[in-house]
Formats: structure tokens, sequence, C-alpha cells
């Protein structure tokens, strides 16, 4: 039996093993991470015998994306070597081999890992294309028994795909508990597969990349054109292929279509749309294998004052980069099968590279799974896209879809025959059900501690609904409010139902979770509708929406019931603001949190800077005295500063150190309600707290602070007024250090503060620069 997984270890610290390893630690596990011995330097001699793992640990300190939640993360890493330290397997649960994709050398690892763990212990394989059958051959039974694959996606703390190949020979309990530990402890949506090249992911992935460049090439498109096409009009990430090419590197191409090549039987169409590119190898000889490298199919040429290029598929030379029209995508709008069928080269484009990777989806059942959604979950999540290969021709509808590979002459898989006359997908009696390979419809049921709001609210009317937010009833007495406004932005009705909302839930239930499934939680206030009103003037209107928002956080605040804050993404300005007056909040893992009001020219006025004081006075560990948990709270909203994660969100006391964190995207809002259900008993609502503020003194010693940083030319002249009237709000005004004040002068400063701020020309110029390009102007 395999125990739940405690420890674990990484043998390979390379660009998989040491993600892993950091991701291992963001879950909060100790990790062991094993790399070889270096060779000895020119004395014959080697001065740290460990230097390998131990610089992939500091290599990961400096990646960005950061692949560790927390910097303390790192700590939990050990760094050793494969001669020294196999030691301190003994007492690891689960021990992942990520060394390079070598069968001779992951198996004479594997015959040295059975002398060292523990009965039990589980050893997986991070490999891309070697079968598991091959890696377990000649091995021991004892070995296969306890062996699996475990293929993550790189980075792997961002990718959520994780693929589980188990062996005829591999234990079910040893698998069930390595799917658990990965969804669970870290956040992985796991899809199993069959023991087939590629698996799933890669296999259809890298088919559908190799196809729009193939046929790119043969249709005389331009790498732009390819990456218009195959992209947005198909909710593909806007990278599109050659852009996608480029990031995960050319290089890694020519080895795993080789691999698949030499492993899939002559008839798969796989066979058809691998030829060699001269192109791309001649690429890679020359450095041009990406990102990473000199640059790809795109390239960024600093010779000539930044000049963005990409490459021309017919003569190989760079050339400036075009933004291409392409008429076939305004006429189709949404429809993949008007996209399809317009009389054009971009549409044949599309149909022939999209109809062919759709088909080859298909043909897939049977041979890597047997499991349509397994399909789609692992394209969703493998590679991005926002709908899966079936879902798509579902979109497109399956009859239609045949009768356009019939005309093609791509063969039509077994499953596509089944389905004809219905869709892949349906919603049965409130219920999403998906077709079997057998042709027959089973519900998608959700795990055990998994509650999805979607599910939810195709059964069930909201309890009270408005056009920026809607109440659900998600049983046990608790109920979901939800934001429903565009990117989740707040504004005058989502506070409206929000107080009538909490009305509701004190009269008849016992508690409420603010959480829903964008893939924000909230950007915060909706600043179009702060323009509109400012060039209106209509000042007292602005006036009032930030009481209302005060009064709604407040009322948030001191139900009578526990409200608790579920975000996921991210949460910014009024979006954190709310997160901060829950009882309590379990949040997402990639959970982005921060008072950004600055970069806009305003300051937090919905109780950001009042909640933020009290959480660094209270919680914060400071030196005694008022300036402190100030300085700490200017610190932090001066600069707008947005956390990186949950765990950072701590560290800056958006979170409490209490608050849940949750790992898998899928479990939180099960967790969020189970945290409410936690605090119904006895439930008060939290005393109003008194502040100690230090007044004008405090006031000036902030402002000095600013005058240093201006000096430095690091503040703007705007950041200087910002600062300065942020600077008045958190010094407590005019207040004196001796006599405390109340929640609600705080939060007139904020009032005032924020009408001073809105009035100003500096601040408008923000806030336009921001609606328009999305990012803050440094005026
Ligand atoms: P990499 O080259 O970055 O790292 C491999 C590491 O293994 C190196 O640090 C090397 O020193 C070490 N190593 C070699 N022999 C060893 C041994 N005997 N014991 C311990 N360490 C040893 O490679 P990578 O990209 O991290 O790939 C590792 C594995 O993950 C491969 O099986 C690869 O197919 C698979 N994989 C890679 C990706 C990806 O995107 N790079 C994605 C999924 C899976």
């Amino acid at each position: 039996m395999t125990a739940e997984i405690k420890k674990v270890a990484v043998i390979g610290a390379g660009v998989m093993g040491a993600g892993i390893a950091a991701h291992a630690a963001n879950a909060g596990l100790p990790v062991v991470l094993l790399d070889i011995v270096p060779k000895p330097g020119p004395d014959g001699t080697v001065a740290d015998r460990s230097a390998i793992a131990k610089g992939a640990v500091e290599k990961l300190l400096k990646t960005d994306p950061a692949p560790f939640m927390s910097k303390a993360a790192a700590r939990l890493v050990t760094p050793g070597n494969i001669e020294d330290d196999l030691g301190l397997l003994a007492d690891c649960d689960l021990i992942i081999e990520a060394v390079i994709e070598r069968l001779d050398i992951k198996q004479a690892l594997y015959a040295k890992l059975e002398g060292v763990r523990k009965p039990g212990s589980v050893v997986s394989s991070n490999t891309s294309t070697i079968p598991l059958a091959k890696l377990v051959e000649g091995l021991p039974e004892s070995f296969a028994r306890d062996f699996m694959i475990t293929h993550f996606f790189n980075p792997p703390r961002y990718m959520r795909l994780l693929e589980i190949v188990a062996g005829a020979q591999t234990r079910s309990d040893a698998v069930a508990a390595v799917a658990r530990f990965a969804d669970v402890s870290l956040g992985k949506s796991v899809v199993l597969c069959k023991d087939r090249p590629g698996f799933i992911a890669n296999r259809l992935g890298v088919y559908w990349l190799q196809a729009a460049a193939v046929y790119a090439g043969d249709m005389g498109l331009t790498v732009e054109e390819a990456d218009a096409i195959i992209g947005k009009p198909m909710g593909i990430p806007k990278t599109g292929v050659f852009g996608l090419m480029d990031l995960v590197g050319l290089d890694l191409m020519p080895h795993v279509l080789g691999s698949m090549v030499g492993s899939l039987p002559a008839n798969d169409p796989f066979q058809a749309i691998a030829r060699p590119m001269p192109l791309v190898e001649k690429m890679i000889a020359d450095g041009y294998t990406g990102r990473k490298g000199k640059g790809g199919f795109y390239r960024l040429n600093r010779e000539k004052v930044k000049l963005k290029e990409a490459i021309d598929l017919s003569t190989g030379e760079y050339r400036p980069q075009a933004k291409p029209r392409i008429e076939a995508i305004d006429a189709a709008g949404r429809s993949l099968a008007k996209l399809f069928t317009h009389d054009s080269v971009h549409g044949r484009y599309a149909r022939a590279v999209m109809g062919r990777t759709l088909a080859y989806a298909a043909a897939l059942i049977g041979d890597a799974t047997d499991d349509v959604e397994a399909i789609d979950e692992a394209m969703r999540l493998g590679y991005n896209w926002k709908e899966g290969p079936f879902e798509l021709i579902d979109k497109i509808g399956i009859d239609a879809f045949v009768t356009m590979l019939e005309a093609d002459g791509v063969a039509v898989a077994p499953i596509l025959k089944t389905a004809a006359g219905k869709s892949f997908y349906r919603i049965e009696a409130g219920t999403r059900q998906v077709l079997t390979a057998a042709g027959s419809y089973r519900d998608i049921v959700r795990p055990d501690g998994v509650i999805m709001l979607a599910d939810i609210k195709l059964k069930t009317q909201p309890l009270l609904k408005n056009g920026s937010a809607a109440l659900w009833d998600i049983g046990d007495g608790v109920a979901c409010f939800e934001f429903t406004s565009k990117m989740n932005s707040l504004d005058p009705d989502t506070m409206d139902l929000l107080r009538k909302s909490l009305r509701l839930v004190e009269k008849q239930m016992k508690a409420m979770v603010v959480y829903n499934e964008g893939s924000n939680f909230s950007v915060g206030a909706n600043l179009g509708l702060a323009l509109f009103a400012c060039n209106i003037a209509a000042w007292p209107e602005i006036e009032n929406l930030v009481a209302a928002g005060q009064d709604t956080y407040k009322a948030l605040k001191y139900a009578k019931v526990p409200v608790v804050g579920a975000p996921a993404g991210m949460a910014l300005g009024g979006g954190c603001e709310i997160l901060l007056h829950c009882a309590a909040v379990q949040a997402h893992a990639e959970t982005y949190t921060g008072l950004v009001e600055v970069g806009v020219g305003l300051v937090p006025g919905w109780g950001g800077c009042k909640e933020m004081l009290n959480r660094w006075a209270t919680l914060g560990r400071m030196p005694k005295g008022p300036m402190p948990p100030v300085a700490k709270a200017f610190e932090i909203i001066s600069t707008a500063q947005v956390s990186k994660s949950a765990a950072e969100a701590k560290e800056l006391l958006f979170l409490r150190p209490t608050d849940g964190i949750t790992m898998n995207r899928y479990r939180l809002l099960a967790d969020a309600k189970a945290r409410a259900l936690a605090l119904v008993a006895d439930y008060a609502p939290p005393k109003p707290p008194e502040y100690v503020l230090p007044g004008p003194t405090g006031l000036t010693a902030m402002q000095m602070a600013v005058d240093s940083f201006a000096k430095l030319g690091k503040a703007t002249p705007h950041d200087i007024v910002v600062s300065g009237a942020l600077a008045r709000v958190l010094s407590g005004g005019d207040t004196d250090f001796i006599k405390p004040i109340d929640e609600n002068a705080v939060l007139e400063l904020e009032r005032e503060a924020f009408m001073s701020l809105v009035r100003h020309p500096g601040t408008l110029a923000r806030v336009e620069h921001m609606l328009e390009t999305g990012k803050p102007l440094r005026n």
C-alpha cells in the first residue's frame, strides 16, 4: 500500500526536475533534489559534488515567472548528488525521475533506486517519449509494481495538466495515491493515458503544430497570417502556432517528432505530416531556437532600434513583422464552420490544419485513451486551448464535420461515425453529459471535494441577480455571491446586489462565499464608469459611489453570518478590498492580489487603507509604536504591490496567516464552502478596531521618504501628489496619536483623499491611459 505522500524526491535538476521540485515545495512538502556529480575541473578535483542541484535551486530563485510561490519554499528543497546522497531517498514516498531522455541512463538509475527506497514508495518517470513498457524492461517485478509515468508540462508550477501512465503491473492503489496527491497537493488535473507514444497532449499538440507549419509553407502563408488564423478565432492563445514553437523551443520539435515517427505505426496519420523541414533545421543549427535562443520565427532585432521581425518561410530571411488583415476571420465571426468554408487561402488553411487536427483527436479514441473528455482536458490544460477538440467539433456539428472530412479525403475515425447525428457533449436534466466510445452518454461526475458553480447554474435559478452579480444557493445553507460583469469589475449594481444578498443570507442562510469562475476574481472598480462620471463632473455621484462601497464592505465585515472570500487569478483594487473585509479567505494558490489604485492616481477608497493599517498593527509583528505599521502599509500601497501567489499575499497581509490556500482550482469552491461552514457555530462578527495613528509627524516622515525617492528620479510629479494624499490617510490626518480614532474616521480620510485626487488632471490622465492601454501612466 502506498501511504499518503509526505516527502518527495526529484532526480535530475534540469528544466523539468528543478521546476517539479519547486512545485512540490510550493505544496509545503520537503523535497530532495539530486543530480549528477559535476565533471572534475582542470585541476582534477570537484569543488562541490552537489553543485548542479544547488545551482538549480539558485537559478529557480531568479527565474521569471517564478517557479516558487514564495521564496521561503526554497528552504524545503534539499539539494544533493546521486553518488553520495541516495540515502536521503530512504524516507521518500514518491521519487520522480526527470533525468535526460535516455533509456540506458534512466534504467541504470532505477536499478540503483531499488537498493535504497522504502517498501511501498512509488517511482515515476517524467519521460515525454519513452514507453513505460521499455522503461521497466529487465527490472524486477517489485519495481514494475511501484512504477508509473507522471508527465508534467513546462513550467510545472503553472501548467495544470499532469498525464499519468500506469503499466500492466503497476499497483492500482499506487496510481490512486499519486493521482490524489497530484490533484489535491500539487493542484494538477490528472489525465490517465495509455502507454502510447506522446501520450495525449503532445501526440495531438505536436501533430497540430507540425500540420500548421507544413501547410503554412505549402500554401504560401506568412507566419503572422498562420498565427492570426490558428489562434484567437479558435480560442487558442494569441501566440498561435509559430509563436508557441518559439516559446517552447524549436530544438524540442525534431526530437519529439523523430520519436513519434519512430514509434507510431506506418499508417498513423502522424506519418503523413511529419516531413523534415529544412528551414527549421537550419534555424536550430544557427542558434535560432526560439525565445531562449537568438529568436525563432519571430525575433527582436536589437541592431535596428528594437525592430520586431518575422522570418519569411520561403526564403528564411527576417523581415519586419506585419499585422495581417484576414477577411476570412472577419467574415466568419465566431463560426468555425464559416471560417472553414471561406473561399480564400486563409479559409482553406484553417480547414486543412484544424480539420485534420480535430480528425486526429477523434482517431486517438481507442488508441491513446477511450475518453473524449480526457483529450479535451489535455488540450485545454496542456496547450491552453479554451475549448478541447471535441467541444470544437460540437460547434461545427458532427455531421457537417464528417461531410467536410470526406470531401477532403481525410479518414473518418470510428468515434465520429458512432457520434453521427449526436453531439459529444449535451445537457440532460441540468447535468452535463459526454458521449462514450460505445455511443451512449454518461454524466460528467465531479470527484469528491469538487463543486463547480457552472454545474449549479445548469440546475438552478439564482436567488438574486442583476446585470453585475448573482447570488446562488450552493447547498447546506451556504450562498455564493458571483460577480458577472465584464472582467468582474465592480460597479454600483455590484454593491447594490451585495447589500441585498447580505440581507437575504442573514435572514435565511448560514454563510456566504464570494467566488466566481472567471479567469480573474475581479479587476477592481469599473474605471470606464468612473471616467465617464469625471468627464461630466458628476462629483456627488462619485462620492456617493465611494461611500456606498464603504458601507457595503462594512456591512459585509459585520454581517451576522460569516462571509468567506474565494479568489483565484487577479483580485485587484476593490476586488482586494472585498477580501480584506471577509471573515476568512480561502484563496487559490495562484491569486494575484493588491491595492493598485495609485497606478490610476487614486488611493484605496473602499476600506483598503483602514484594513491594511489594522492588519499590520495587529498581525504584522512590528516594532512598538504607531509608525511601523503605517510605514509598512504605506510602502505596500504606494508602490501598488501585487502578490505573485496566495503565499505571497500572506506575506503582504492581504491574506491573514490563518487564511486557507487551495492548490487545485477545481477544489476552491468546495474548500471555501467548508471553511464558511466551519465558522458558522458561535459565529460573532469582529469587534470594530481602534486606530492609534501618528498624525502630522508621521505624514512628514512619509513625505520625506517620497522626496528622497523623487530626488533619485524614482517618483514622478504625480506620484508625489498621490503618495502625499495616501500618507495623509494612513497617518490619520490631523489626529494625535494619544487619542485613538475609529474606523469611520479612517474611512472619511479615504473618501476625502479619493475625492481630491479624482478631480486632479494627473489622475484623469492615468485613468484614461489605463483604459486605453491597460498599463499605468508614469506622469
Ligand atoms: P534537462 O536536460 O534540462 O535536465 C536533465 C538533467 O538530468 C540534467 O541536469 C542532468 O545533469 C541530469 N542528469 C543526467 N543524468 C543523470 C543521472 N544519471 N542522475 C541524475 N541526474 C542526471 O532536461 P529536461 O528538459 O528537464 O527533461 C528531463 C525529463 O523530462 C526528460 O525525460 C524529458 O523528456 C522530460 N520532459 C521534458 C519537458 C520539457 O519541456 N523540457 C516536458 C515534459 C517532460
